[in-house]
């Protein structure tokens, strides 16, 4: 495969953009470098590189690209949206017919706002418990990703009774000292948390299922024990489904979980490939928000037509009868021809899956927390992630990012697909 014009196109980048590319994980930094392949086009289940190679794409774009690119359905909303203005500045109906289709789906969603990113939303959800407990601290998760707002940007301290450092340069110490880190799938160090900062906490924020160091489910009984211990030390529950929102099912994790928290942040699929977040939850805690209450919180572009209009278009592939059917019967497929093929090459490999969405790991062990996640062996993803974009198959390219399929993706590019990781298992096991 010829990547001429895309080293072509990177080079000319790296002297225009900081890095060459606008969102770090688009580097191939996390596959031990390399350049990253700039595509021309996306239709349906696939991608076309500027040298005119052809992938079947598993990356969904981090995930909003649940019907495909180019979806007729979708495309057409928005080409009307072009036509009779894609921002007015002031309300609209599509905000209304939206906010319904998302309460009608997730009902914990009983006053919903829209921004423009998944940061944004969650950063505000944040802001919005503060200002309705009067407390500051929030309690996350570890390897959980949250957005790049500061107060999520904070590493883990040594243990569940310390508190956080800067995760990047900027944050300061003490937006970090604001925020306690405990690890996924452990209740011990949850109740600790609590026990110690339970007095000083707002939010307790976490990704019901985990998509951010590959895809990890709560253990049976974890989420309803987080939500009871939360609200005895009158704190609220923060979901980010912004992953997850319509990942699974026709409505969000917590409906598949039957827990419901205070507030969900959203994004990715709801804006149907345009740029969007909303969050929402309960009519008292989301009525400290302005302009009803002291919480300030606004954006130029948030509800915008386009936006809401391709978040409705894709909202109405996903109510089809079947579509989370399919999109499990085909994961099912590819999981199970990958765990055939590791094996029959003798690679330790772990997937973890849900549906449409699951997560390769080069190990053995399971994998239920990011400790567990950080033992996939990068070298042999590396490896792996090269050999497949070389035979057409583009990967995430980071070992802690999951697999996205869509509703456009083929039989034939299921078994395709198993054709160039049945050569890269070859390849990884000639090493
Ligand atoms: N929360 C989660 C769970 C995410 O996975 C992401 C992005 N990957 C975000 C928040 C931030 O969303 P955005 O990139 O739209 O700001």
């Amino acid at each position: 495969m010829s990547y001429e014009k895309s080293v072509e196109l990177y080079n000319e980048a790296c002297d225009l953009i900081v890095g060459g590319v606008n969102s770090p994980s688009r580097s191939f930094k996390g596959v031990g470098g390399g350049t990253p392949v700039f595509m021309k086009e996306g239709r349906g289940a696939h991608l076309f590189d500027e040298d005119n190679n052809r992938y079947i794409d598993y990356l969904g774009a981090y995930g909003p690209i649940i019907t495909g690119h180019g979806h007729p359905h979708i495309a057409e909303a928005i080409n009307e949206a072009a036509r009779t203005g894609t921002l007015l500045g002031t309300p609209t109906k599509w905000e209304n017919v939206f906010s319904k289709k998302l309460k009608d789906a997730v009902p914990s969603l009983e006053k919903v706002r829209f921004v423009n990113s998944g940061t944004e939303a969650v950063m505000t959800t944040i802001r919005v418990a503060r200002a309705y407990t009067g407390k500051h601290k929030i309690i996350k998760f570890e390897g959980c990703y949250h957005g790049h707002s500061d107060l999520v940007l904070v590493a883990a301290g040594s243990g569940p009774s310390t508190l956080g450092s800067p995760d990047s340069a900027g944050v300061t110490p003490n937006i970090a000292a604001e925020v306690i880190t405990v690890p996924f799938n452990d209740i011990d160090s949850f109740r600790e948390a609590i026990d110690r900062w339970g007095d000083e906490t707002a939010a307790v924020l976490i990704e019901p299922i985990v998509g951010n160091f590959g895809l990890v489910e709560p253990e049976p009984g974890y989420l309803e024990e987080i939500k009871k211990l939360t609200h005895e030390s009158d704190s609220l529950l923060i979901f980010d489904e912004v992953i997850t929102a319509f990942r699974f099912t026709y409505g969000a994790a917590q409906n598949m979980l039957q827990v419901e928290p205070d507030m969900t942040a959203m994004g990715k699929i709801i804006g149907g490939g345009l740029p969007i977040g909303a969050y929402g939850g309960r009519v008292d805690v989301m009525e400290q928000v302005a302009p009803l209450g002291p919480a300030y919180q606004a954006g130029t572009m948030s509800g915008n037509p386009a936006s809401m209009r391709a978040g409705i278009a894709c909202l109405e592939v996903l109510e089809k009868d079947g579509v989370y059917d399919t999109l499990d019967r085909l994961g099912e497929r590819l999981e199970t021809g990958l765990l055939e093929q590791a094996e029959k090459y003798s690679i330790p490999v772990t997937i973890n899956r849900l549906k449409g969405m699951f997560t390769i790991y080069f190990t053995d062990e399971t994998v239920k927390d990011y400790k567990g996640a950080e033992r996939s062996n990068s070298e042999r993803f590396s490896i792996f992630f090269k050999e497949m974009l070389d035979r057409g198959v583009h990967l995430a390219p980071s070992k802690y990012e999951a697999w996205f399929l869509t509703t456009e993706h083929s039989n034939e590019d299921i078994e395709d697909t198993l054709e160039a990781s049945d050569q890269a298992f070859a390849a990884l096991s000639s090493y």
